[in-house]
């Protein structure tokens, strides 16, 4: 393909992703609205900027998921990781304990980093597309997407890990502004403002899963030389 039409398949695919978004007629913000240019490619302090990006957050109430969730799930780790998480959106025991991934699925992806990559937890960051529990666990709407996405732009930008990995088909699409499935875009390094994004199954899925958890491998290697070069 020449770099033309890549570019065109790529606004074309941007375009899907972002129709996926906008059935309240709300303006996506553009996935370029934050030109590349500005993201400091020297590190500032990210911790200090992290904790502006919490204060900034305060008690949100700019979503309905306000009205039901009990804790804040901001993310939680190493403000200068070099391999960042992102997952779909709190769960029960998330709500509950204010942290991210401590259920269930949260022990398998600490299983997944600690055993599989071999990093210590502590040493990644762990954030999700929604800060805050949908009732029962349900998907993510477009409406509370948009209003958290400018909190996990300004944490990637700040945390600006060597890699990425998406969890799961929301973590993916919205790092890669896709709307493809996550059994599509698993097996290929995808983009994000210039950094590596690995795309993988959900811990959640693999839990109903087991036998999937093997392509999680292939792609937990991926990160690895990545993390390598
Ligand atoms: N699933 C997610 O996507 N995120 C969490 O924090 C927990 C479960």
């Amino acid at each position: 393909m020449s770099d033309l039409s890549e570019l065109v398949a790529d606004l074309r695919e941007r375009a899907r992703y972002y129709a996926t978004l906008t059935d309240l007629g709300l303006p996506p913000r553009a996935a370029a609205a934050v030109p590349e240019e500005t993201v400091p490619s020297v590190r500032s302090d990210a911790g200090a900027g992290l904790k502006a990006v919490r204060e900034d957050v305060g008690d949100c109430q700019r979503c309905k998921l306000a009205g039901g969730r009990r804790n804040i799930v901001f993310g939680q780790g190493n403000p200068n990781a070099r391999l960042m998480f992102v997952g779909e959106a709190p769960g029960g025991e998330e709500d509950v304990q204010g942290l991210a991934f401590v259920g269930r699925a949260g022990q398998l992806l600490t299983d997944i980093i600690e055993k599989g990559l071999k990093i210590p937890r502590k040493d990644v960051f762990i954030a999700n597309v929604l800060m805050c529990r949908p009732p029962e666990n349900r998907n993510p709407e477009p409406d509370e997407i948009i209003a958290c996405q400018p909190f996990l732009e300004q944490k990637i930008d700040l945390i600006r890990p060597k890699v990425l990995v998406g969890l799961g088909k929301f973590g993916a699409q919205w790092l890669l502004k896709t709307a493809e499935p996550i059994s599509r875009l698993r097996g290929r390094v995808g983009d994000y403002k210039g950094i590596k994004v690995v795309p993988t199954y959900h811990p959640a899925f693999l839990l109903r899963t087991p036998s999937a958890k093997k392509e999680v491998w292939e792609d937990m290697k991926v990160v690895l030389s990545l993390l390598a070069e």
